[in-house]
Formats: structure tokens, sequence, C-alpha cells
């Protein structure tokens, strides 16, 4: 299994880290070992300061494929969940700023939040434009609908499978809506998918 990550898919989120508009999607990975589920509590590595919440639609692949046309594409996944991609954001601007892979940001241990539970696409009131959104302690801190993204679940996959071929169970993480910010020791985040709250769990 591996989790493929969508960078710079909303362009709110796009301006707010004063990045370049992509005219393809921007594709990293992480490994399986960066899973964190079951609403375990995450706790901050002690080589950072700076580790930014992206609350995420994430995708689950449900056959393999290779090459797959955009008009297939939506064959390859029943299900999504929802996740958050922790972004250690003081270590990732010094890879950026030495154009070095951002793994070291992004891959560690424990920095891919998944929802235990995924909704098949017949369950999504409406499954082009889904609504999630990610609370802090309470308070809404972003807030996301699939209809923006630039490029949507069918394309993404065409993309990623010409370059990495898509197995069962494969994760993709879709991109960040606007609202990136940090986490500290005591928050509890809650992270919803449409009305239902698929993220539960404390920073330690
Ligand atoms: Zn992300």
């Amino acid at each position: 299994m591996k989790i493929i990550c969508i960078g710079r898919n909303y362009v709110a989120h796009i301006r707010e880290l004063n990045n370049e508009m992509p005219d393809e999607p921007v594709l990293f990975m992480k490994p399986d070992s960066a899973l964190l589920r079951n609403n375990d509590p995450f706790y901050i590595p002690e080589w950072t300061n700076e580790v930014h919440h992206e609350i995420e639609l994430v995708v689950k692949i449900n056959r393999i494929g290779k090459n797959i046309e955009k008009r297939f594409a939506h064959r390859y996944y029943d299900e999504i969940g929802l996740g958050i991609d922790f972004t250690a954001r003081d270590v990732q601007k010094i890879l950026k700023a030495k154009g070095l892979p951002w793994e070291k940001a992004k891959a560690f241990d424990k920095a891919a939040v998944l929802s235990n539970t995924f909704i098949s696409k017949s369950d999504c009131k409406n499954p082009k434009a889904i609504p999630f959104k990610l609370n802090i302690n309470g308070a809404q801190v972003q807030e996301g609908n699939s209809e923006l993204m630039m490029f949507d679940f069918e394309e993404i996959i065409t993309h990623v499978s010409k370059y990495v071929t898509l197995k069962m169970g494969d994760l993709i993480y879709t991109g960040t809506p606007a609202g990136v910010g940090p986490v500290k020791i005591g928050d509890h985040l809650e992270g919803y998918f449409e009305d239902k709250k698929l993220i539960d769990f404390m920073i330690k």
C-alpha cells in the first residue's frame, strides 16, 4: 500500500502559501509508516516547531491500473475518506528554498492521519461536490469542497497512473483547501465529511 499526495489543488491555498499555480498535479508520497489511524493522538516531533494541519479528502483505489484513461478513472475507486496531511512547515520551507524533496517535512512517522470510516460514492449527497472541514477546539479552521479542486478525482487518477501503477488499497490525498496553520499540544482536532465526523483526536 502506498500513500500518494496531491499538492496545490485548491486555488485559495496556493495563494496563501504564495506558490505558483501548477499546470499539472503536484505529486509526492508518504510511506505506510506515516499512517495514523483509530483517532490515536498525534505527538509533535521534537525536531520541528511548526506542524501544520492540512485536511484533505482521501480516495481509496480499489483495483490495479496503469495509464488509466480519464473516462475509465471513476471505476478505480468506490470510497472516499478523510485525512490530514501533517506538514512540518518550518522544515519544508528550508527544503523548498534549497530545491530539495519534501519527505522530511511530509513523510515522517504519523504524518498521514486517516479516518477509519470511508464513505461510498453512492452514499455521498453529491460525489462531485463533497463538503469537508476541520475544527480545532470547536472552532472551524479549514473548509473545502471537492468541486473547488483544480484537478478532480478522475484527473488525479489518470495523471498519477501515468507514472505509478495504482494498486488496490492505495490512498490518494487530494490536496488541502485554504486555512492551513499550526497545531499545538492540547489541541482537539475534528474532521467532518459532509455532516459526518470521521476524525476526532488530540495533539500531544
Ligand atoms: Zn497536503
